[in-house]
């Protein structure tokens, strides 16, 4: 297949913008005029088309194929909310308008106030701040905020405690604000193993970070006496909540006992997370941290109108410029408002019930680490394939995308040998999970009678089995021209 500067024409057009054109030129200076070829290619509006809806078509997608990506919620978003995002009032308005005149933006004010109201509710917290741009920027902002409370206090802190099975950004956040981190292992159900948590616990520990439910999909047993724990040294419970679709309607952070919760908007609240697009990873606080937010802080007068609130006492400052990254903001307060109590409880309810669907009918064919009821997501691990058959974790993802479905995500977490962890997200239909489960054992007997089968798969795929070494040693950017 051609790419698109093999096929521009000398010449060719897409527009032609006829005597504009021309009265253009002639207004310009000479000094702002191109001298040399501009070097892109020259192609009518079709083949530009074509083009791109091609290329788009050479990728896996939401919106084309069932995307089981673990701790990544690749879910449906209601186009609903796309639509809402690009209103005119929304989607053309100069974030340094608020700054300039509030009057002005008191709609979008509005939807910030309303939306962090919201999020308090859903996480039982006090106070929020939707500036942070990703989940692992709210988990910095958390940080900060543990840094700033202890450091007010006087308390001297230098770790934070993070155990095994937590998100791998965790440890990194924690690091980057300045802490030590102390690793605390698994226990045999999955969860942070409490009796070495006690004996690594101190005065000098700042904040004890766990992701919830944690990366096994599983929700931890232990919960309250870790909380009992910690509290006795005046250590911050952090909740890395990027998973919040677990548990809507049914468990709060902050009832829980947690201080500091980051949500990733991007995955829980109807934004398409993957590739790197925009992202939101709001962050809500306990009481005792509300005078530590950042700022400023959309707040609301006794008449109602909407004003910006840059005196926070103790703020920790700005994580980001304006407010985060808008958009984001409409369509998750979109999904809130259409969803309500009932709708949100009722996601939660069917990601659970999806992950437990594909745990209890794959259990037969892959081996599950930690037998128990999972949450938004299950964990298998290939070690049965890998020692019987020589089939690895990255076999079975290939054989996949073979079959028209985007792998789990795989090799992680770390804890789990060979770890397929799989999230089928509330948005599929029995159906989807029953083709995805019968293509997995299917590739569970293929490894058993032909194991050597899928080690060459993708065969159908625009790209098939790359030297994944060589890809990331020799890395090739650019087409041959
Ligand atoms: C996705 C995720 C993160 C990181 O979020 P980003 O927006 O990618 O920075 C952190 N923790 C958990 C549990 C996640 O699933």
């Amino acid at each position: 297949m051609k790419n698109i500067y093999e096929k521009s024409v000398p010449g060719r057009r897409g527009v032609d913008p006829g005597t504009a054109k021309k009265e253009t030129e002639k207004k310009l200076a000479d000094r702002y005029r191109r001298i040399s070829d501009n070097g892109l290619p020259e192609l009518s509006e079709l083949d530009v088309i074509r083009h791109y809806i091609r290329l788009s078509q050479l990728n896996f997608s939401v919106d084309t194929h069932f995307y089981p990506l673990g701790s990544c919620t690749m879910k449906y978003n209601p186009k609903v909310n796309e639509a809402l995002s690009s209103l005119p009032g929304f989607a053309g308005t100069h974030p340094f308008m608020a700054y300039l005149d509030v009057d002005a933006v008191q709609g979008s004010l509005e939807l910030i106030y309303s939306l962090s109201e919201l999020l308090a509710e859903i996480t039982g917290m006090k106070g929020v701040t939707t500036q942070p741009y990703a989940g692992a920027h709210g988990e910095l902002t958390g940080i900060l905020l543990m840094a700033a409370y202890h450091g007010t206090k006087g308390n001297r802190k230098k770790y934070v405690i993070v155990p095994d099975e937590a998100h791998g950004t965790n440890p990194a956040s924690a690091a980057m604000g300045g802490f030590s981190v102390i690793s605390i292992p698994v226990d045999r159900d999955g969860g942070m193993d409490v009796n070495i948590f006690r004996e690594k616990m101190s005065d000098e520990v700042a904040g004890v970070m766990l992701t919830l439910p944690n990366t096994l999909g599983l929700f931890p047993r232990n919960i309250s006496e870790i909380v009992k724990i910690a509290k006795k040294h005046d250590a911050l419970l952090y909740n890395d909540g990027a998973n919040l679709n677990a548990i809507l309607g049914k468990a709060r952070p902050g009832d829980i006992g947690f201080d500091i919760v980051h949500m990733n908007l991007h995955k829980t609240f109807a934004t398409p997370h993957g590739g790197g697009g925009p992202g939101a990873g709001v962050v809500a606080v306990s009481e005792k941290l509300v005078d530590f937010l950042p700022v400023p802080i959309v707040t609301k007068t006794k008449g109602g109108a909407y004003t910006l609130d840059f005196k926070v006492k103790r703020s920790i400052g700005r994580v980001a410029s304006f407010f985060g990254n808008f958009a984001v903001l409409v369509r998750a307060y979109a999904y809130i408002m259409m969803l309500g109590r009932e709708g949100l409880t009722d996601a939660s309810e069917k990601a659970v019930l999806n992950a437990n669907y594909i745990r209890v009918k794959l259990k037969k064919y892959y081996d599950a680490p930690f037998d128990r009821n999972c949450m938004h997501e299950c964990v298998f691990s290939a070690r049965r394939q890998v020692q019987k058959y020589g089939v690895h974790a990255i076999d079975i993802a290939k054989a996949l995308i073979e079959r028209g479905i985007h792998p789990p995500t795989i090799y992680f977490p770390l804890v789990v040998d060979e770890a397929l962890m799989i999230e089928p997200t509330e948005t599929e239909s029995k159906e989807t999970l029953d083709e995805f489960i019968r293509a997995m054992v299917e590739i569970a007997e293929t490894a058993e009678k032909n194991p050597g089968m899928l080690k060459n798969a993708p065969e159908n795929t625009p790209v098939s089995r790359p030297d994944e070494t060589k890809a990331a040693r020799e890395l090739k950017l650019t087409c041959n021209r």
